[in-house]
């Protein structure tokens, strides 16, 4: 595995924060004013590098250190929710496929998934049963085939994917028993995969609603053994990208603020700029508190996670503090903005909507404390 050079480094950050500012708020007014993230974006970013930072290089990424491919999230993050999302899935999704892979698949799936020739949506939520063990999406063998029921939905590029990595169990099992996961073609036999407009904020980003109808898909594209589809889906992959979550949450959060101080600066009233109001300054400290907290204690779980390969409840405890550290800090952005924050020509009523969709994303507050007492009881 090869790392960037620190000068390489610093000439990447440079040229990413350069991107986030320029190019990437001219894509953030199309997807706004359109409603849709063009296939483009994604080749400009594949292109540029972007989608391989964090893969290793025997795979075809650029094997960047982790807590460094985050240094680099934070700044994708500041810029429109869809484009942070592309980045975020797309240096991610190589890490679940790999814990359990083969050498045919790493060659069928995972390179060509780093190379951004093929695209793969994460594929476990449904809408009849809770996130994990109580999937209940099923398949039943015969001979060297599966055939895939069942439904899952709200699933990110789930109709521009070219494969749903899918948790399901084998038809009859319970509890983590008989689970699988398969990468399945989005678009094959017995699959009726829609999309589902309409989000409040991460706009154009497309999100499936996709129906298995014994969809046929081949035992050789089962990741793993039998009894091992939630372990993939959320051992080996839910720590790494619980963390880098958060990160996406201090970058936003980090726009944010940095739209509050700039309006506070600008607007007058009363004959005096209401930065220069207590009532406002010591709100803007309070903010930038509570961002400068939640980025150490992300960079705490992260830099856990590199040295030692296990970090759950540093993972959720990064994770459940700085999504409510978002909120919080989107909110009392709003806020100094007065009722122009309201309106869509004040780039903060877009970040505020944004924010929200990450108190979902990678597991919600009430499942992080559920990880985080489970361990504290444990210890
Ligand atoms: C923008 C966006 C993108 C997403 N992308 C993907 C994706 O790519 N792939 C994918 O698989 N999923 C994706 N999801 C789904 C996301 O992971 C889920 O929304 C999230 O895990 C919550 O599950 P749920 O929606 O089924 O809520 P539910 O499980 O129905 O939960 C409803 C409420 O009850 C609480 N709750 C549920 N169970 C318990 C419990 N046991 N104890 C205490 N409280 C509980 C929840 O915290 C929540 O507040 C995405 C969601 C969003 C918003």
């Amino acid at each position: 595995m090869t790392t960037a050079t620190p000068v390489d480094f610093d000439a990447l950050r440079a040229e990413v924060r350069e991107y986030v500012e320029n190019e990437g708020e001219r894509w953030a007014e199309l997807i706004e004013r359109e409603h849709r993230v063009p296939l483009e974006l994604w080749d400009e970013l594949r292109d540029r590098g972007f989608l391989r930072l964090a893969a290793p290089a025997d795979y075809g990424g650029a094997g960047m250190q982790f807590t460094r491919y985050l240094e680099l999230l934070e700044l994708f993050s500041m810029s429109h929710a869809s484009l942070r999302m592309i980045v975020h899935v797309a240096n991610g999704i190589w890490r679940p496929m790999d814990s359990h892979a083969n050498d045919d698949q790493r060659a069928r799936f995972i390179k060509p998934a780093v190379a951004g020739e093929i695209k793969v949506a994460f594929t476990l939520t449904e809408p009849g049963a809770g996130s994990g063990a109580d999937i209940r999406c099923s398949v039943v063998r015969e001979g060297d085939t599966y055939y895939l029921s069942g439904e899952k939905h709200l699933i990110t590029f789930g109709t521009i994917a070219d494969y749903l990595m899918t948790f399901a169990r084998v038809q009859g099992t319970r509890g983590t028993d008989g689970t699988v996961a398969l990468m399945v073609p989005s678009h094959g036999e017995g699959i009726d995969n829609r999309e589902m407009a309409g989000t409040m904020g991460v706009r154009g980003t497309d999100h499936g609603h996709i129906v298995f109808d014994r969809a046929p898909v081949p035992v050789a594209d089962r990741f793993g053994e039998e009894g091992q589809g939630v372990e993939i889906a959320l051992s080996g992959f839910l720590g790494p990208s619980r963390i880098s979550l958060a990160t996406t949450c201090v970058g936003l959060a980090q726009r944010a603020l940095d739209l509050a101080l700039d309006y506070a600066q600008r607007r007058e009233t009363f004959g005096k700029k209401i930065a220069e109001r207590q009532a406002i300054a010591f709100k803007l400290a309070e903010m930038a508190t509570d961002l400068e907290a939640a980025r150490r204690l992300v960079r705490h779980a992260a830099s856990t996670w590199e040295q030692t390969g296990h970090a759950p409840m540093e993972a959720a405890m990064a994770k459940l503090f700085a999504s409510e550290m978002l909120q919080r800090v989107t909110d009392g952005a709003l806020q100094v903005h007065g009722g122009l924050g309201y309106w869509e020509t004040s780039p903060i009523e877009r970040v505020y909507r944004d924010a929200r969709a990450q108190r979902f994303e990678e597991g919600t507050a009430e499942i992080q404390k559920t990880t985080i007492a489970r361990d504290l009881f444990k210890r």
